[in-house]
């Protein structure tokens, strides 16, 4: 029997043909498709502006660095994150500052985050924004977060990698904050192999975010007088985060089906919850009222007696077949971030989340039979350890 993995992509003709049109024409990188994209991405969030760009951690190089983000400064995050989101804050030689998550949720507490906020003292000036993390799709309480930025004076950057589709009081995930970055990396709602994207109502960022993806190269506001026709300038260090247009038009006809594959998930999510709904082995995943989740991932939490058994579990499951994974390890867990003085008990709601999560398959292409294979699975592997 072959692995059901936990996340995969979902590719139609439609989207096969999308991509050999480009083939067929004469750009092959940023073009045309990329712009037609970005129109759709943003009318989808209803943002105003898209940036794409060739992934999910470009897209937060860039915003933190559109939004200004420098040595010294500091990123407020959750640790249950892909450690992407901190990393990007370190390559501007800024440092993320992680708050602790809310236990109900797994998303960033905003207590927490008022608390750390209080705890820190001579680096208060130094914090520059907020970067909620949508975790496994279920939007975080954005309310109390603008509320917290507001009144610190902070912005927020929304990592919403797992949360396109989402919503959050009846809005699109994208059009909340300053900036929201998704990436279309193929385990996410949609794909465009790598790539990824940055929307925001704001035409200053950008501006300089469509700047900074291909080199910072500027061809009307120049500095010097111009030589001529060919002209350009670099004014600022940008990169060549550039998407291609055979990423974009496979983006494009992905975001057709946004939609549906959300509504897929949803219903895998309702057929899990459903089939393990009290059971004595995990708890579940909850969705926060008055949010709308794009289920990312299924996420369960092994109760206390089981927690220990977590690894015997986890290799029985992957041995049955099952493509399961853990998200995530604490970021600053990692020994990179070790290395630079984080400790670890800095946040022991995600340290004990870790202890106890495994993702479960869940993606739209996901046949009934392979649910009801994973809830027969899991169910006997559980009741075997009990
Ligand atoms: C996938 C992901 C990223 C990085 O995206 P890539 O496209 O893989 O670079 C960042 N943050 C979160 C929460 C993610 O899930």
């Amino acid at each position: 029997m072959k692995t059901i993995p936990y996340g995969r992509q979902t590719i139609d003709e439609e989207d096969i043909q999308a991509v050999v049109d480009v083939l067929r024409s004469d750009r092959l990188t940023q073009g045309p498709a990329v712009e037609a994209f970005e129109e759709a991405l943003a009318a989808y969030c209803g943002a105003r502006y898209a940036v794409a760009c060739a992934s999910g951690t470009a897209a937060l190089h860039l915003a933190y660095q559109a939004a200004g983000l420098g040595p010294g400064d500091l990123v407020m995050t959750s640790p249950n994150t892909f450690a992407a989101t901190g990393n990007a804050a370190l390559f501007l030689g800024a440092k993320p500052l992680f708050a602790d998550i809310d236990p109900a949720t797994s998303n960033l507490s905003p207590s927490e985050i008022e608390k750390t906020i209080s705890a820190l003292q001579a680096e208060r000036g130094h914090l520059k924004a907020i970067v909620p993390v949508h975790y496994a799709g279920t939007p975080c309480d954005m309310e109390s977060i603008a509320k917290i930025a507001e009144r610190h004076r902070l912005l927020v950057i929304e990592d919403g990698c797992h949360a396109l589709g989402a919503s959050y009081a009846d809005k699109k995930i994208g059009g909340l904050s300053d900036m929201t970055v998704f990436s279309f990396h193929p385990v996410k709602t949609i794909t465009t192999g790598e790539g990824g994207a940055i929307v925001t109502n704001r035409e200053d960022y950008y501006q300089r975010l469509k700047r900074l993806r291909s080199h910072g190269i500027e061809r009307t506001d120049f500095l010097e007088p111009s030589h001529g026709a060919w002209y350009h300038e670099i004014q600022e260090l940008g990169y060549n985060y550039r998407m291609t247009d055979l990423q974009a038009a496979l983006g494009r006809s992905q975001l057709k089906k946004v939609d549906r594959f959300v509504a897929r998930r949803r219903e895998i999510a309702a057929l899990y919850h459903t089939a393990f709904n009290g059971n004595p082995y995990f708890d579940l995943p909850v969705e926060a009222a008055g949010s709308v989740s794009s289920y990312h991932l299924y996420p369960i939490r092994l109760k206390d007696s089981f927690k220990t058994q977590k690894k015997e579990i986890f290799r029985r499951l992957r041995e049955q077949g099952l493509g399961i994974q853990v998200h995530y390890l604490p970021v600053y867990w990692h020994p990179v971030y070790r290395k630079m003085g984080y400790r670890k008990g800095l946040c022991p709601a995600a340290e004990n989340f870790y202890q106890r999560e495994i993702s479960l398959p869940i993606f739209p292409a996901m046949t009934q039979q392979e649910v009801t294979y994973v809830i027969e699975t899991v169910d006997r592997v559980f009741r075997d350890r009990a």
